[in-house]
């Protein structure tokens, strides 16, 4: 109970380390993933020492770090899931929820994320693959929870977009290159309004579009994986929801929106689809909300929810699931043109995200999220009362020491 109200208290941000097996290439034998330095240095030098602490050690120091919770190289995705899936429920109570993953190329943040993504495995005749990341077991997750609500009352769309060189791409459009910007709603929220929105109802449909995605991010100059690790890739489930179906607030009670429908469908008129026009007419807006506050971050679970009523009554939250690029680039020299470009863009960006999640931590009035693209995209699932998961990923090698000690460095700003 005392480890939970401690949970509490540290606010909606959450930060989970994963270090993954020693691999075969880490050894240096297969230098696709390695960031050019030779030699055999498969020597392991990040130990994990329970599920709350790690440690970097080396002949000459050995560093600790605390985090909420740490996988360990044998914990596989069921387990990283198991932790990600109260998040799910969160996003159908009226909450926007983000979860990112954060580390050097080759640490595993794809893994973790994606994991394997042919889309064949995700045929519905196919039972779930074992290997599954984060994206198809929200899903699958997602539908499930709404399955069990009253038919027509939810509804998902899926974006994906990726951030390159502080641009927003949208992936699902015929073209990849146009101009997006981030746009504030009246009410505080934010949305990219000309980026493309797939309506979807199975995690088949959803990892399609996710492939499909992947696919013209590779039609871009550079090499699939090459490109992949410097940018930022963002897929984006808005969940919709008839107002009178979102979950009952805990026991706040500072907000009273109707009664969930599994205890009492109380407008059955409601339950049957009807017209839009005739929702309208029947259905009074219900009150607007507070503005969400993104300045002030209160220590206890806020009463406030993320929630974006639209005009017919309903209400969106959105569910964000960020792949980030490869942190090795912050700090390093030497590069030029685009290349420079690239690495100067990542940057910024990752370090406006380390600014953010640490005033965020800081509980600041002031939190910089118009510093960079990503942040401003993701401004109101990281901030005000969403829930954010940031997932640092490691390898275990000494040949990544220094990435390692940054990559959790990183982390430790956020808490
Ligand atoms: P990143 O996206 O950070 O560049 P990847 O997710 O592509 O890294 O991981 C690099 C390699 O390591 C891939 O071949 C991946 O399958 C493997 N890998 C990563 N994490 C794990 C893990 N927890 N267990 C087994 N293999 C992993
Ligand atoms: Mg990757």
């Amino acid at each position: 109970e005392l480890h939970n109200t401690l949970m509490e208290l540290r606010g909606n941000i959450r930060v989970h380390c994963r270090v993954r097996p020693l691999l075969d290439f880490d050894r240096g034998s297969q230098d696709v993933k390695t960031l050019g330095r030779v030699g055999s240095q498969s020597e392991v030098v990040v130990h994990v020492l329970d599920d709350e602490n790690v440690c970097i050690k080396t002949s000459k120091q050995t560093k600790a770090f605390e985090f909420e919770r740490v996988y360990s190289p044998l914990e596989n995705q069921d387990t990283v899931f198991e932790e990600v899936q109260p998040m799910l429920t969160s996003l159908l109570d009226g909450y926007n929820v983000c979860i990112m993953t954060y580390g050097q190329t080759g640490s595993g943040k794809t893994h973790t994320m994606l994991g394997s993504h042919s889309n064949d495995e995700y045929h519905p005749s196919k039972e779930p693959h074992k290997q599954e990341g984060i994206i198809p077991r929200a899903a699958r997750e997602l539908f499930s929870l709404i399955s069990e609500k009253p038919p027509d009352t939810h509804s998902v769309e899926v974006s994906v977009v990726e951030i390159y060189n502080n641009d927003i791409r949208d992936l699902l459009s015929g073209d990849p290159n146009a101009k997006h910007d981030v746009v504030t709603a009246s009410d505080g929220s934010l949305y990219v309004p000309t980026v493309s929105c797939k309506p979807v109802e199975t995690v088949y449909d959803v990892m399609c579009s996710v492939q499909h995605g992947l696919q013209m991010r590779s039609e871009s100059p550079t090499l699939v994986h090459e490109h992949s690790s410097r940018s930022h890739l963002i897929v984006t489930l808005t969940l919709t929801t008839q107002a009178n179906y979102l979950n009952p607030v805990g026991s706040s009670g500072a907000e009273s929106p109707a009664p969930s429908s599994a205890r009492s469908p109380i407008d059955p008129t409601f339950a049957v689809p009807s017209t839009p026009t005739k929702d309208k007419q029947r259905r009074q807006l219900p009150p607007q909300p507070p503005p969400p506050s993104f300045s002030i971050r209160s220590r206890s679970p806020s009463p406030i929810r993320s929630m974006t009523p639209t005009l017919s009554g309903a209400i969106k939250t959105k569910l964000q699931l960020v792949d980030l690029a490869g942190s090795e680039c912050v700090g390093m020299s030497g590069a030029t043109g685009d290349r420079l470009r690239e690495t100067s863009n990542i940057n910024k960006s990752l370090s406006a995200l380390a600014d953010v999640l640490g005033a965020l931590a800081e509980h600041r009035s002031h939190v910089p999220y118009r510093n960079s693209r990503v942040t401003h995209l993701l401004q109101d699932s990281i901030g005000g009362d969403a829930k954010l998961l940031v997932v640092a990923c490691v390898s275990p090698a000494k040949r990544y020491l220094t990435e390692s000690l940054q990559c959790l460095g990183f982390s430790q700003r956020a808490r």
